[in-house]
């Protein structure tokens, strides 16, 4: 009896606690954000005023590629800026405990197709990118959105580290129980003591240089992946490349 008095006590001593630490966590980290995020909206917003600028004064008929190249530059702007926002949303919904799946049928090669295609408008000068889909299609059920958020990271991170004119590579698989996504790149790769790192919020590496970026796609990639019973591994060389796998348990039935 005076144990379960204790453990009650230890355990409404310890929930208020636990609670307040995670609220203070979660307050560090939109401090975190709104800092970084106002020093990281500040390039996308100013080409988005420049461009715009330059387009009023682009007037004659003549002048139709400078004002597609400025077009590009914003949508370009506007996507990075929408991803940002996105990333943080992903963020403080996993921190809140808050995510729960979405299981739905998904066509896995046309949904594969889908993001590729998106993925090639945003992709550096020459850069290919080359797509091994399941030999048939194939409905799985998964949470959309989550696949969506893994694959698109992993690809625009493909391009993002690699060079123009590049190849870019995403294999699908399907194998024990599992569905398979490779992400291969030619990029800069990753300096092999900071790997260890690399799923860590807020992470980015030293090479990464004025690449821009808030260490923040990885680790909500590795968090949905663990929320979906999955798993990451990846392997990398500094100037050679890198290549990102993910493997997810196929769902059955409902849910
Ligand atoms: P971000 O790209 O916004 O910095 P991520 O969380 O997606 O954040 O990636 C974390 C870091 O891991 C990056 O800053 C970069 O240093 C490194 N990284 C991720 N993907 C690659 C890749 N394909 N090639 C080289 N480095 C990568």
């Amino acid at each position: 009896e005076r144990a379960k008095v204790q453990s009650a006590l230890l355990h409404n001593e310890r929930e208020p606690k636990i609670a307040l630490e995670k609220e203070k966590e979660l307050n560090e980290l939109k401090t975190r954000f709104v800092s970084m995020a106002s020093h990281e909206f500040r390039t996308p917003l100013s080409t988005i005023l420049s461009s715009a600028s330059l387009i009023n004064r682009y007037t004659d008929a003549e002048q139709q590629e400078r004002r597609e190249k400025h077009i590009s530059k914003i949508k370009n702007s506007v996507a990075h800026l929408t991803n940002l926002l996105n990333d943080f949303l992903s963020i403080s919904k996993i921190e809140e405990g808050k995510l729960r799946l979405h299981q739905e049928p998904i066509e896995i090669n046309s949904f594969c197709k889908d993001i590729i295609e998106e993925i090639s408008l945003n992709v550096k000068d020459g850069q290919q990118v080359h797509c091994t889909l399941l030999p048939e299609p194939a409905v799985l059920r998964f949470d959309k959105t989550m696949i969506r958020t893994i694959l698109y990271n992993l690809l625009s991170n493909a391009s993002k580290y690699s060079a123009e004119s590049t190849v870019i590579e995403l294999k699908v698989g399907v194998e024990d129980e599992h569905l398979e996504l490779t992400v291969l790149d030619e990029g800069i790769g990753i300096p092999e003591s900071e790997q260890k790192h690399l799923f860590d919020r807020f992470f980015r590496a030293t090479n990464a240089g004025s690449i821009q970026g808030t260490g923040l796609g990885l680790h909500i990639v590795k968090r949905y992946v663990d929320l979906i019973g999955g798993n990451i591994t990846f392997t990398s060389r500094q100037f050679k490349g890198s290549a990102f796998n993910v493997k997810l348990p196929l769902q059955h039935g409902e849910g």
